[in-house]
C-alpha cells in the first residue's frame, strides 16, 4: 500500500513543480513515506534523516517530510525531537500535501497535519490520474480496519474502516487499463471488508474483469472473518481472478488466536480452504504468521507448524512477536528471544521447503507467465505465474505485458526458470 500511496503522492506533488531525482545530494526535496507494521520502524526514520543531514552537511538544508503511519503514530513527538523535520503528514492526508508545502515554503513553518479524512483524501485523488501505472497495478480500494487484532497498529494508524466509491474504483481501473495494466492488484488493510453501499470485492472483481486490457486480478490483504460465500462464488464465476488466496492466519492455535483478538478460528480458516479447493484445486493459499505471541507454548506452536504442513502454504511471510507502543499486546510478557528465534527458524524451514516442493512440481510443465520486464542485464524476460512466483526465461522485449506460455526447466525455492514455448507455425525474430 506504501508503493501506490508514494505513487499518488508523487502524482499530487508534480502540480507544484516536484519532480523524482535518482541522485539524493541533487534533490531539494527528501520526503520519507514510512511503514510502521516492522520492528524499530520510529528508529529507522532517525537514523535515514541522520544520513540526510550527512549528505546536506555542506549544502542547502533540503525540505524534509516524513509521511505514512509513522508520521501518523509519533506525529507531534517527531518535530520535538528531530528539528530537522519540516513536515510530518499522515496516511488520510496527502491530498493536502501540496497546500502544506506552499505554506511551509511561505511561512517556514514547521506543520503536522494527521487528521484521519479519508472521504476528502480519495475525493482529490480521483481527480489526480494514477500516471504509475505498471504492468501489474496497485489500486487502493479500502483503507483502515476496525479489527483490533491486539497486535495491530492500523487500526490507530490507519483509522476506522473506508471503502472508496465503487464508480471512483472502477474509473482508476479503466484509466490503468488504457495505460497499460495487465493485472490489478486490489488493496486494502482489510481489503475482503469492502463495503460501498452495498457493493463488495465481488462486485469489483466482476466488473474489472469487464475492462478487456485486464488479464488478472489479485487482492491483497484479507481477513478470514471477511471470506464471504459471494467472494469464495467469484473464484468460479470469474476468469481472471488468481489461483492464489493470500489470507493471515498468523497461528495455527485457537488459544493464540482468541489472545491476538482475531476473531476468527482454525476450522473456519479450513472450512473456507476446502470450499476453495472444491471449487478448483490449482487454487492455492499464502499466509502470514506471528511466531512467539505472549502466551505461545510447544503446543501453541506445534498446532501452527502443523497447519502450514496440512495446508501447504506458499509465498508466506513469518515474523517474530514484536510489542507495537499503543497497542494492547504491548503490555503482555514477551516470550525469550532464544525460543522465539528456534521456533521462527523451524517455521521458516517448513514454509522454504513447502516453496521448494510447490516449484520443483512445476518442473517440465508448462505455465502461462506475466511478462513485466527485461531482466537486469538484459538478457531475458521477468514475469510472474498465476501464484505469484517469479518467473525467468528466454523472452524479448515484444513479450513485456503479454501472457506467454513457458516450460519450467529449473527452480530454486523463489524462482522458476524456463523456456518460451514457440508454436509450431510461430515465426521467430
Ligand atoms: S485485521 Fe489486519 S489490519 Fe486489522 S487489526 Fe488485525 S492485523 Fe491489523
Amino acid at each position: 500500500m506504501n508503493e501506490y500511496d508514494s505513487n499518488r503522492i508523487y502524482d499530487t506533488v508534480k502540480k507544484i513543480g516536484f519532480y523524482k531525482t535518482e541522485k539524493y545530494e541533487d534533490a531539494n526535496c527528501y520526503l520519507l513515506n514510512t511503514c510502521h507494521i516492522r520492528d524499530k520502524a520510529k528508529e529507522k526514520v532517525y537514523h535515514e534523516i541522520g544520513r540526510v543531514k550527512k549528505i546536506f552537511r555542506s549544502k542547502k538544508k533540503p525540505l524534509v517530510i516524513i509521511t505514512g503511519c509513522v508520521a501518523q503514530a509519533e506525529n507531534q513527538e517527531m518535530l520535538k525531537r528531530e528539528p530537522y523535520i519540516d513536515l510530518i503528514i499522515g496516511p488520510q492526508s496527502y491530498h493536502k500535501i501540496n497546500d502544506k508545502i506552499l505554506d511551509h515554503i511561505d511561512n517556514k513553518k514547521r506543520i503536522e497535519e494527521t487528521e484521519f479524512d479519508a472521504i476528502s483524501k480519495f475525493k482529490y485523488l480521483s481527480k489526480i490520474k494514477n500516471e504509475i501505472g505498471k504492468i501489474s497495478s496497485f489500486l487502493t480500494i479500502q483503507e483502515g480496519c476496525d479489527k483490533f487484532c491486539h497486535f495491530c497498529v492500523v487500526p490507530y494508524t490507519r483509522g476506522p474502516e473506508y471503502s472508496r466509491p465503487f464508480k471512483q474504483i472502477l474509473d482508476e481501473a479503466k484509466y490503468l487499463s488504457e495505460n497499460g495494466a495487465k493485472e490489478i492488484i486490489l488493496l486494502g488493510q482489510n481489503v475482503n471488508a469492502y463495503n460501498n453501499e452495498g457493493y463488495k470485492l465481488a462486485d469489483l472483481i466482476l466488473e474489472i474483469e469487464k475492462f478487456p486490457q485486464i488479464e488478472r486480478i489479485r487482492y491483497t490483504t484479507s481477513h478470514p472473518k471477511d471470506m464471504t460465500e459471494d467472494l469464495i462464488e467469484v473464484y468460479k464465476d470469474s476468469k481472471k481472478i488468481m489461483p492464489l488466496v493470500h489470507l493471515p492466519i498468523q497461528s495455527g492455535s485457537n488459544k493464540i488466536l482468541k489472545l491476538m483478538n482475531r476473531k476468527h478460528n482454525i476450522s473456519e480458516y479450513l472450512e473456507t480452504f476446502n470450499k476453495l479447493k472444491e471449487i478448483n484445486s490449482n487454487i492455492e493459499f499464502s499466509s502470514d504468521f506471528i511466531i512467539g505471541y505472549p502466551g505461545e507454548d510447544e503446543k501453541d506452536f506445534n498446532s501452527t507448524l502443523d497447519l502450514i504442513k496440512k495446508i501447504k502454504f506458499i509465498n508466506s511471510y513469518s515474523f517474530l512477536f514484536s510489542p507495537r507502543p499503543g497497542t494492547v499486546a504491548s503490555n503482555l510478557k514477551i516470550i525469550s528471544k532464544k525460543i522465539l528465534i528456534e521456533r521462527l527458524e523451524i517455521i521458516q524451514t517448513q514454509l522454504f521447503q513447502n516453496q521448494i516442493m510447490m516449484n520443483k512440481s512445476l518442473e517440465n510443465k508448462t505455465i502461462n507467465v506475466l511478462v513485466e520486464n527485461l531482466t537486469e542485464d538484459k538478457t531475458e524476460v521477468f514475469g510472474r505465474s498465476e501464484h505469484m512466483t517469479s518467473v525467468i526465461f528466454n523472452g524479448n522485449k515484444s513479450d513485456i505485458g503479454k501472457i506467454i506460455p513457458v516450460k519450467i526447466k529449473t527452480s530454486n525455492r523463489s524462482t522458476l526458470f524456463g523456456e518460451k514455448i514457440i508454436k509450431p507455425n510461430q515465426k521467430v525474430a
